[in-house]
């Protein structure tokens, strides 16, 4: 370089926080992510899933938030005016429980000690507190959402949509309190959904209980037997339920049972013999007994229940199973989903004996007030008593605990509110299956349409208090004449008699009503809140302002994508289908595109209360935000999720410590190599706290870092090279074969990069942009221009493809890896500031705003590719032999190359090239080249490249090396002989696998011959 260059050093390392702390307020002053209504432009919309406040964001938030990025950055850039619309979601019964354990935790409160204002008024402090660090880790990330606009589904507009929504449903008779079998949390004295309850296996026990039969006749059993692993809940039993048809179901079941038996490895069939000398052991001494019993329940005959001396319907119920237990089944349907549902079936009274604190209810009449476990231990010795306890088993059963308290989940009928589903279902699978939704990938679909065909209705109540209380308010004492007198003229207050509770229920659709609204009776507001999901499924149209009109609903609603993950398909995407639909009358997104999950090293997805969870933000300090983002996009496929293990990088001694389950929920883990102790991201004690913080890390992101790198030094030679640079517009004809490759690939990647983006095919999108920068960009192109640019005469052309085709890189990368981009691109306005090859133009002020590149087919030549694509594969191999004969820098060195005359006639017009990056000379190309004398040779498909070793190399020391090359390529042949000889694979595997193996074998052996050719000049120079 010229000493008087002005240019600045550059560091030989990209420094990734000093430009992430650089352009991110860069581009937030700038107003870059904030988005108007603009009706010269196309609107392009994503609404943020908005994340729970309940914690933390960990990678699977990353690579969510890392896609809507990578998208919304390249719309901006191809002209769209866009809009990330961020926020966050209450997240109803995480959020409390988490709150309410730690202030149980810590001081000793309970929510009853802090009362309904006291406990919400704690979770706004949380709420804010994790508010603001979830918006940071996604501002660390680069996330560009619109942040004037970051909405919370409990702010003053969100709430106003839920309130419009509830009553104009409600008004439809769409919503309506029934009775619902719940899990219910007896410590957060909350339902909680499935997926929010564990099961685990643990020891237990069967007790068998034998009920007696009410005025027996003759011959028929004076008892009934049946077993249970929870005794206390017998107190609620309002039937016993025997099958049907025993024995067409015992039939059944051996039929299942021999079909296994023939399908099953030999190994496994011992046991499942013995289930079927079981099962036909039981049709001899059970099936009489459960036939009688059939028959007295078709007869309506009764049992008497012990303990609280209730008749009770003996049943005949499918639900039963002869092959199971003593063939009789208790049926609890206020205890039991299964029951519930034979319940429904059969009429059965459904009688609740708990209290929602656990407790037992007066129904349960001498237990009443008794725990669950003092219930249990009562009940068994009770009936031992009256001689009815049979006997009781030791058994392995599940026990289900909920996932927010690790309370044992109790199911409850319980009164709730629902919504039906009926049409507002149908209209959600009418617009995915006439596409104006389209998923991505389809396989989703049918998960979609199924989840919905059930048609289900929505149970949209929780018992909570933190949330959108529901907005009705009862009265048992008004009549509908008070209530007309009292809402007279007001289109914002509905209501509708509740015969079954002989009440009204009233609904205000904005106004919270007043105790005294109606004069002389008292009006009691429901406690209840709605289920996070309702306002969530809201949340495409009321963070735009519905219920008004507002300009954004007008410009920016529909939205265009929805990005998340398979696990919410059903609770979230179809909601907010169908929530669009039924309030703004318009699908809320054309496209769903749902990204693959993160697993830990063991498979498991990562959750925070699993405790694999790993922070971003240990990721974004150690490798950078770049490279998080580039790893997480290069690992996007379709099929695929993504494996991720992680380790604990010892702060003491950079040691690494793979993450166990045991030790991955640990506030502190102790270093194996240095002994110390260091904190982990559970850590909430002081004395763990204060420990050094030990990030966890995984060297999946050394694949962005190296990348990030390689381009900061590209691009650092490129700049110091660009020195004196003046723009002009390039004529084709001036353009070097080297620019005119580089230019037909720029163009043909531009191509493959927008359509892959276009089809959500990130992994497609990252890989091509990285194959094209490392290995033609920067290992090559930059390599081949460096003779140029010290050549005074050639420079300017040079520095113009150059400076053109990084800026065009930079665009392509920029949605991908935002900082690196914007950087380099602020250093190249400096020694660039006005640049093209076709069109001379300002560089846009930052790269977040500069123009998406077109590709353009005038610029590509596959004939040019092809020869560079040749061009490569031989100075590879030249350069081979060079380094494996240790042929010194700068001797030049003559070769040739064997090939058709096609391929002879692409490479002989790069022979400078082969002379200044490889100090090599062709010397003869073509079909009819021999090998020379004494020669080192590479083999490639279709070509054979000969480097002359005349005075180079130590005969002896070759022919070794080629002795083992022989012997190594004999290896592989013998075992692809081998694999085609073996009929199974041949018959089994596809065809054009099989096809593949067989042209490997081919061309093993074309390179075998090669090698003896060789081989055998080498001996006859010897
Ligand atoms: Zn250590």
């Amino acid at each position: 370089m010229s000493t008087n260059s002005s240019s600045r050093e550059l560091p030989k390392q990209y420094n990734h926080a000093a430009a992430q702390d650089r352009w991110y307020p860069f581009w937030e002053k700038n107003g870059y992510f904030h988005s108007e209504p603009d009706s010269s432009k196309t609107p392009y919309t994503i609404v943020i899933p908005p994340p729970n406040v309940t914690g933390a964001l960990h990678l699977g938030h990353a690579l969510n938030n890392t896609l809507q990025d990578v998208l919304i950055r390249q719309k901006r850039m191809q002209g769209f005016e866009t809009l990330w619309m961020p926020g966050t979601d209450h997240a109803g019964i995480a959020t409390q429980a988490v709150v309410e354990k730690r202030i149980l935790a810590e001081e000793g409160v309970s929510r009853h000690d802090l009362g309904r204002e006291g406990l919400v008024e704690r979770i706004w402090d949380w709420k804010k507190e994790y508010e603001a660090r979830i918006l940071g880790q996604l501002k660390q990330m680069g996330c560009s959402c619109d942040w004037e606009r970051t909405r919370f589904t409990l702010d003053p507009v969100c709430a106003k949509a839920v309130r419009h929504t509830f009553f104009s449903l409600f008004k439809e008779q769409l919503i309506y309190r029934g009775k619902r079998l719940v899990n219910w949390d007896t410590m957060l004295q909350t339902a909680v959904s499935d997926d929010e309850v564990n099961h685990e296996t643990v020891d237990g026990n069967f007790w068998y209980f034998k009920y007696p039969v009410i005025d027996p006749k003759p011959g028929e059993p004076t008892h009934v037997t049946i077993a249970t692993t929870r005794p206390e809940t017998m107190l609620g039993d309002t039937a016993v339920a025997v099958h049907p048809n025993p024995a067409g179901a015992l039939d059944g079941a051996e039929a299942d049972l021999n079909s296994r038996i023939e399908a099953a490895p030999e190994k496994q069939k011992p046991e499942l013999q013995q289930q079927l000398e079981e099962l036909q052991e039981r049709r001899r001494t059970l099936l009489p007994t459960l036939v009688t019993l059939r028959d007295m329940a078709v007869d309506g005959r009764k049992l008497m229940l012990p303990l609280v001396n209730r008749e009770i319907p003996l049943v005949a119920d499918e639900w039963a199973k002869p092959e199971m237990g003593t063939g009789c089944v208790k049926i609890t349907p206020a205890h039991d989903p299964n029951d519930y549902e034979v319940g429904l079936r059969r009429d059965l009274p459904m009688v609740n004996i708990l209290n929602l604190d656990g407790t037992l209810n007066e129904e349960a009449g001498p237990y009443v007030g008794k725990t669950v476990p003092e219930a249990r231990e009562r009940v068994v010795a009770d009936l031992e008593k009256q001689d009815l306890l049979v006997e009781v088993e030791e058994r392995q059963i599940e026990l289900a605990h909920s996932d927010r308290s690790k309370a044992p989940i109790e199911p409850l009928l319980t009164d709730q509110w629902f919504v039906k589903m009926d049409n507002l279902a149908q209209t959600a699978m009418d617009a995915v299956s006439d596409k104006r939704v389209k998923i991505t990938p389809a396989r989703y679909t049918k998960g979609y349409l199924d989840w919905l065909s059930e048609k289900r209705d929505w149970p949209i109540s929780r018992q909570l208090w933190w949330g959108h209380q529901i907005p009705i308010w009862y009265s048992k004492t008004a009549g509908e004449d008070d209530l007309k007198k009292a809402f007279e003229g007001r289109d914002d207050v509905v209501w509708y008699r509740d015969e079954k509770y002989g009440q009204w229920l009233i609904c205000a659709q904005e106004e919270d009503l007043a105790e005294d609204a109606v004069e002389g009776h008292e009006l009691v507001r429901e406690e209840d809140v709605l289920d996070t999901w309702f306002s969530s499924a809201l949340w495409p149209h009321s963070t735009m302002g519905w219920p008004e009109k507002t300009a954004e609903l007008d410009f920016y609603y529909p939205g265009n994508t929805l990005i998340t993950s398979r696990d919410i398909i059903t609770l979230w995407v179809a909601r907010m289908v169908l929530a669009g639909l039924h309030n703004v009358g318009e699908i809320p997104f054309s496209d769903v595109y749902i990204h693959p999950k993160i697993l830990d090293g063991f498979g498991e997805g990562m959750s925070k209360s699993k405790g694999n969870g790993v922070d971003p933000l240990d990721v974004i300090e150690k490798f950078g935000a770049d490279a998080l983002r580039f790893s997480l996009a290069y690992l996007t496929t379709e099929t695929q999720d993504v494996r991720m293990p992680v380790e604990f990088e010892c702060p003491h001694c950079n040691e690494l410590i793979a993450q166990t389950k045991k030790n991955r929920i640990l506030p502190r883990v102790k270093c194996k190599k240095c002994g110390e102790e260091f904190s982990t991201q559970w850590a909430d004690k002081p004395e763990d706290k204060e420990l050094p913080r030990g990030a966890v890390v995984s060297d999946r992101f050394e694949l962005g870092r190296n990348f990030c790198n390689k381009l900061w030094n590209a691009a650092r030679f490129a700049l110091m090279n660009l020195e004196g640079f003046t723009p002009e517009v390039v004529a084709d004809d001036e353009l070097r074969v080297e620019d005119r490759w580089i230019l037909s690939r720029l163009s043909t990647v531009t191509g493959q990069v927008t359509d892959a983006l276009a089809e959500f095919k990130y992994a497609d999108a990252a890989r091509a942009l990285y194959d094209f920068a490392w290995d033609e960009f920067c290992s090559f192109f930059v390599e081949m221009v460096k003779d140029r640019l010290q050549d005074e005469a050639a420079r300017p052309l040079a520095q113009r493809v150059l400076a053109h085709t990084l800026d065009t890189l930079l665009r392509l990368l920029h949605p991908f890896i935002p900082f690196v981009t914007e950087e380099v691109w602020q250093l190249l306005a400096e020694v660039a500031p006005k640049r093209g090859l076709t069109k001379i133009e300002p560089a846009a002020e930052s790269i977040i705003v500069a123009a998406w590149p077109q590709s353009d087919s005038a610029r590509e030549d596959s004939r040019i590719e092809d020869q560079f694509t040749i061009f490569q594969e031989v100075l590879r191999a030249v350069r081979e032999i060079r380094s494996r004969q240790n042929v010194p820098p700068k001797q030049q060195i003559e070769f040739s190359l064997r090939c058709d005359a096609a391929t002879a006639e692409l490479i002989e017009p790069m022979q400078s090239y082969f002379a200044s990056m490889a100090a090599a000379k062709l010397v003869a190309a073509g079909a009819d080249v021999e090998a020379p004398e004494l020669s080192a040779n590479v083999t490639m498909t279709g070509m054979e490249v000969f480097v002359d070793l005349a005075g180079l190399i130590d005969v002896a020391a070759e022919i070794q090396r080629m002795e083992q090359q022989k012997a190594k390529l004999e290896g592989f042949i013998t075992g692809k002989q081998k694999k085609l000889e073996n009929e199974n694979f041949v018959k089994r595997a596809p065809a054009e696998v099989v096809q593949k193996e067989k042209d490997s074998l081919t061309e093993l052996q074309e390179q075998l011959a090669a090698t003896e050719a060789v081989l055998k000049r080498l001996m006859e120079s010897k």
